[in-house]
């Protein structure tokens, strides 16, 4: 197969998708999938949204690419709509998640600099977490997985239990310069830092003069049911990385940052040649156009809600199979009893994509665009797999 031509770098379930459509993927050979990974949280306004199309043929016709060596006025019109909806004064675009978290890491450490600080680079991150596969975004996930092999670890980044407020407070040193969060993790297996804790952040932050970065690439845009997930805590951060969602399927990042915590990002500190090009930029303009419309996150919830329960009744009652249901709005976990890669498979063959992730924890990520009844015609497939797989369960212990 032509796959032989790839990097062995992905283990890759055997289907081909020709299409979408909302929240379907249809297969080449005519299969719909009900889609609730939704290409890792990423495909926030579902499958060949006609705003996104339009938006992005109608650039496609004018200018694809110039370099941020010229003014690109939508690029500008998109760093505004998120200053004005958000806590920050300052946008810089990236082409993924890894360089806005790149981006975070490297404003953190210049302004420390800037300030005459040049030692407080080190950045305090948490057991679980999932920043990137760049050099420096493994080392600051700090799971042994995704740094073995590679060399030795960016130095720099110092990590304690997640959500473990005493260890936290020890591992503070006159070098730390930053704390970085993800509001829920997501690769880690959807857990979420109470209210309590982030506020506990942002008070060690303001005491040691440290700068609060939160990572919301996957809990970003809407995925939470507020713009931002930070949001439901009040806590905001002082920079802030965002991909996935924002794009709607167009590659693109953003990493966000109040005026202050920007100050030390001077004229040819830093660059990209992709980020921010106007054919991302018409596209994220085009997302906000939908996200940002009242309705939007109102339904967000409201289907959330039909997800919690619904969830919480397939657990009830298929406990052998389902342990536990996480997450916040679209951004949902289910803690299984079997291997995760069973329940995905079954979940598979009643034609459902769901995204593994760390703790045994399969993710439910749809597009935010979601129906309620979509919502229920997918619970019943979870319902008929979980049923599947605990009467298989049973049959082998009997
Ligand atoms: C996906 C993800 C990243 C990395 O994004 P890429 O676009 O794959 O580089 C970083 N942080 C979090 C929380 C993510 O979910």
């Amino acid at each position: 197969m032509a796959e032989a031509a790839l990097f062995d770098t992905f283990a890759r379930a055997p289907l081909r998708f020709e299409r979408g459509e909302g929240v379907w993927l249809v297969t080449e050979t005519g299969e719909r999938y009900l889609d609730f990974g939704a290409g890792v949280a990423v495909t926030s306004c579902g499958h060949a949204n006609p705003h996104l199309v339009e938006a992005l043929k109608a650039q496609a016709d004018k200018v694809w690419h110039l370099s941020n060596l010229y003014e690109i006025p939508e690029q500008e019109r998109l760093a505004q709509r998120l200053v004005e909806a958000t806590f920050a004064d300052k946008v810089f675009f990236t082409n993924s998640g890894a360089e806005a978290l790149e981006c975070a890491i490297k404003t953190a450490r210049r302004y420390h600099y800037s300030k005459g600080h040049p030692d407080k680079f080190h950045i305090i991150t948490f057991e679980g977490a999932f920043h990137g596969r760049t050099i420096a975004t493994i080392a600051a996930g700090g799971q042994e997985k995704y740094l073995e092999g590679f060399g030795p670890k960016a130095p720099g980044f110092d990590q304690v239990p997640f959500a473990d407020i005493e260890a936290l407070k020890a591992a503070i040193t006159e070098n730390t310069g930053a704390l970085l969060i993800e509001p829920i993790q997501g690769e880690g297996g959807i857990r979420t830092a109470s209210k309590e804790f982030l506020q506990q952040l942002r008070n060690l932050c303001d005491e040691h003069g440290m700068l609060l970065i939160f990572d919301e690439v996957q809990t970003g845009v809407g995925r939470t049911g507020k713009f931002f997930a930070h949001e439901w805590s009040g806590v905001t951060p002082d920079i802030m990385a965002v991909a996935k969602g924002i794009g709607g399927g167009f590659p693109f990042g953003a990493c966000l940052a109040t005026a202050e915590a920007a100050s030390g990002m001077k004229p040819g500190v830093h660059g990209t040649t992709y980020g921010g090009n106007p054919l991302a930029m018409a596209v994220g303009n085009a997302v906000l156009d939908i996200v940002l419309e009242d309705a939007f996150l109102q339904n967000v919830r409201d289907v959330a809600l039909v997800f919690r329960q619904g969830l919480a009744g397939i657990q009830d009652r298929f406990p052998e199979v389902i342990e536990e249901i996480r997450g916040e709005g679209l951004m949902l976990g289910i803690k299984a009893r079997v291997p995760a890669a069973e329940l995905t498979v079954a979940m598979r063959e009643e034609y459902l994509l769901g995204v593994p992730a760390g703790d045994n924890v399969i993710r439910i990520l749809p597009p935010l665009v979601v129906t309620a009844e979509e919502a229920r015609e997918g619970l019943a497939r979870i319902e008929r797999a979980a049923e599947k797989l605990q009467s298989e369960k049973l049959k082998k212990s009997a």
